[in-house]
């Protein structure tokens, strides 16, 4: 039995997957990875593969990173675990905090830490109701989502969430949470322009605080840009509408950082990049470059006071809030963003190179739209450029997209029939270009296929 037979049996026979049929998983097999440099993965055949997506949108720093292995090392090495509850808590958190704080729009200097970034929806829902209650305003707990958002895989994170075939699992969501339309022009914006549509989708939040009554919402919490949902970036006239009606009914605003956050962008939130203040920001992927789980809510002074001040005991946290080995791994990946100047360098040269580079792509006969901002793209595959209309779902062109870059030696994931790209940081022009070639490789080879449907 070859190394690789043995894993997938293995891995068959005892181990369910996230998001995953285990069923025809189980017919395919897994790919195994083994190991990982730079922008590269390898599989345990010695299969190399272009990483598009940075892991799950988290490898901001890439791999192979040896400062942070040096720096989780020590850390094991002094203190492994301490907690922060009960009068405690050890410097890499404090640090950590600290740093953060100096990073987040100047409203925010506040940090509270969590294991992940589903973990920071769930105390973001704990935190806007219990500062709501101190505020004398027990009513306002209803927080607006959006459909097709994505918030995290918790109970709490998942209702937040706006993915239906979540919600039908667990019966979620659960009371007190609403959705409202996306702003995906693309799919869903008709004949209006994306500009109309944008102001329209933002409306929607108005609309809904209305029917609800302004006394009863709590937040609105939504990603700067859709990340799971198959990188929807609003129109332009979206978020300064948003703006203006949190502000007029007095709702606060989670912003979902965890993809945003660490300078994918090319700024170190997306709040900067869109010109928002909002009043918790939740991060985690970049956060740790993914080397180490971790998590956390960066909260604005108006609440951060309130639950300090007013709060008693703040009745929430978890084991691993803070984590000292974890909080090390974040403290020498932001580190290397500063020291490498990753964020200016993203926003200056490698986003505009990378976003250039992807609208080749926009001619291709099997391309309807090319779209991104900083390090994310999308390319929409449809059957009639025209009238942007989509292959049948059942196809599932997406899946063949994916299989064929796969085949080509990139790794880029497929939402439908949209494919999405968000790459390490790191990735060089160089790398930008053979990334552009393998994808072109794997559309072609998926044209092809879809010809033959006909
Ligand atoms: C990945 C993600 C989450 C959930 O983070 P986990 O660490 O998987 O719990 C939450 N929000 C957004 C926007 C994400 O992309």
């Amino acid at each position: 039995m070859t190394d690789l037979t043995r894993l997938q049996q293995a891995d068959k026979a005892h181990f369910i997957h996230p998001f995953t049929d285990s069923k025809s998983l189980g017919e395919k097999g897994t790919r195994v990875i083994e190991r990982a440099e730079g922008v590269y993965i390898w599989d345990v055949q010695g299969k190399k593969l272009l990483d598009g997506m940075a892991g799950l949108w988290c490898v901001n720093v890439g791999y192979g990173r040896q400062s942070i292995v040096d720096a989780v090392s020590k850390q094991m090495q002094q203190l492994p675990y301490y907690n922060s509850f009960f009068q405690c808590t050890h410097p890499p958190a404090i640090e950590l905090a600290k740093t953060i704080a100096e990073l987040a729009p100047k409203h925010m200097n506040t940090v509270f830490f969590t294991g992940s970034g589903s973990e920071s929806n769930d105390t973001n829902l704990r935190m806007v109701r219990r500062y709501w209650d101190l505020k004398g305003q027990p009513n306002k707990k209803t927080i607006i989502s959006r459909h097709n958002a994505y918030h995290g895989s918790t109970v709490a994170g998942a209702s937040l969430g706006g993915m239906s075939g979540m919600h039908e699992q667990g019966d979620l969501p659960i009371p007190k949470i609403v959705h409202i339309a996306q702003p995906y022009w693309y799919q869903e914006g008709g004949d209006l322009t994306p500009e109309a549509f944008g102001l329209q989708a933002a409306q929607a939040l108005e609309t809904e605080i209305l029917a609800l009554g302004e006394d009863n919402v709590a937040a609105f919490i939504a990603e700067p840009f859709q990340g799971a949902g198959g990188v929807i970036i609003p129109p332009s006239t979206y978020w300064p509408e948003i703006k203006r009606i949190l502000a007029k009914y007095d709702i606060l605003l989670i912003l979902d950082e965890v993809i945003s956050g660490f300078g994918r962008t090319g700024h170190w939130f997306a709040a900067e990049y869109f010109d928002l203040q909002p009043d918790l920001i939740s991060i985690a992927k970049g956060m740790t470059s993914g080397y180490v789980p971790m998590g956390g809510v960066i909260i604005a002074d108006r609440v951060a006071d309130v639950i300090k001040q007013q709060c008693g005991e703040f009745t929430h946290g978890y084991t691993y809030s803070g984590h000292p080995v974890a909080a090390a791994a974040a403290l020498e990946n932001i580190n290397i963003i500063k020291q490498e100047k990753l964020v200016e360098k993203v926003g200056a040269e490698i986003a505009p190179y990378f976003q250039q580079a992807l609208q080749q792509l926009a001619e291709h006969p099997l391309v309807g739209e090319v779209r991104g901002l900083g390090l994310v793209g999308a390319i929409e595959l449809v059957q009639n450029k025209a009238k942007r209309q989509r292959y049948p779902s059942n196809i599932g062109v997406g899946t063949w997209c994916r299989d064929a870059c796969i085949a080509h030696g990139l790794v880029m994931r497929s939402v439908g029939d949209t494919m999405i790209i968000s790459p390490p940081l790191v990735i060089t022009k160089a790398q930008i270009d053979e990334l552009i070639e393998k994808a072109l490789l794997a559309l072609n080879d998926t044209y092809t296929q879809c010809l033959a449907l006909k």
